[in-house]
C-alpha cells in the first residue's frame, strides 16, 4: 500500500524547516529533464495549486525547484502524495533522515499573493454583490481573481476597492483558518470563509498594500489584476 505524506504545512504554515524520512526516490522525466522525485512522510513544502506556486528551498542541501501535488483517491482528497522535483542526484536513500529547508522570502511572496486573492475576492462581492469570485491565480506579476458577473462602473469599483483594501490593511484584518465539519477554511476577516488548502498570512497588516493592476469585464464575467506591494519589495 502508498503511504500518503502528511501535509504539515497544512498545520504549521510558520515551520520553514524539519526532518523528515525519505519514502520513495524516482528517476522520472519532467519538463523535458531527467530528475529525481523525493516523497518523505511528512513535509512542510507547499505544493503548486489552488492558483499558487510551489515553494522552493533545500532538503539537505539539494535543491528543490518544484513541488507537486499527486491525489492517491479521487474520491479523498486528503490521501495525497507530495513530489519534490530535484534535478541533482540526491546524497540520501529511501529511508534516510533528512532535512527540509523552505525558501522563506518566496513562500512569503507567494502566499502574501495567495491573501491577497482572497482579501480583494471578499471585498469586490461586498462592493458589487452581482459580483461572484469563482477563481483565484495568484503568480508573481500576473495574479488575478476571475468573477462572474460584470460592475456597474469599472473605474468606480477600482477606486472604492482600492480604497477599502487601504483600509483592512490599516485596521489590521485576521486571516484565520477554521474548520467547518472538516472542511479547511479561511476566514476573511469574519467577511466570508473560503475552503482552501492554501498557506495564508494571518494578518493583512504583514502587506504593504494592494494595488489594482486593472478590471477587464466582458460578457458577463470580470477579471481584477493586482499587485502585492510587501515591506521586502520595498526594500529590495
Ligand atoms: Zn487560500
Amino acid at each position: 500500500m502508498q503511504l500518503a505524506t502528511n501535509p504539515v504545512y497544512m498545520t504549521h504554515q510558520d515551520q520553514y524547516e524539519s526532518t523528515a524520512k525519505v519514502t520513495d526516490i524516482q528517476q522520472i522525466e519532467f519538463g523535458g529533464y531527467n530528475v529525481y522525485s523525493i516523497r518523505v512522510d511528512e513535509t512542510i513544502f507547499h505544493p503548486q495549486g489552488g492558483g499558487q506556486r510551489s515553494d522552493k528551498g533545500r532538503i539537505n542541501d539539494i535543491e528543490v525547484d518544484f513541488v507537486q501535488k499527486e491525489v492517491l483517491d479521487p474520491t479523498n482528497p486528503n490521501l495525497i502524495q507530495i513530489n519534490h522535483i530535484l534535478k541533482e542526484k540526491p546524497d540520501f536513500e529511501i529511508g534516510s533522515m533528512v532535512i527540509l529547508r523552505v525558501d522563506k522570502e518566496w513562500r512569503f511572496q507567494q502566499m502574501s499573493l495567495h491573501s491577497a486573492g482572497h482579501i480583494l475576492a471578499a471585498l469586490a462581492e461586498k462592493i458589487e454583490p452581482n459580483l461572484k469570485a469563482v477563481q483565484g491565480h495568484h503568480f508573481p506579476g500576473e495574479a488575478k481573481v476571475t468573477f462572474i458577473g460584470s460592475p456597474m462602473d469599472e473605474d468606480k469599483l477600482k477606486l472604492m476597492l482600492e480604497e477599502r483594501l487601504d483600509e483592512v490593511i490599516r485596521n489590521s484584518m485576521p486571516l484565520k483558518i477554521v474548520n467547518e465539519a472538516g472542511v479547511r477554511k479561511l476566514d476573511v476577516g469574519g467577511l466570508t470563509k473560503e475552503a482552501c488548502g492554501g498557506t495564508h498570512l494571518t494578518n493583512a497588516n504583514q502587506i504593504s498594500s494592494i494595488r489594482i493592476r486593472n478590471i477587464k469585464s466582458k460578457k458577463q464575467k470580470t477579471q481584477i489584476g493586482y499587485e502585492v506591494v510587501t515591506t521586502l519589495n520595498q526594500k529590495g
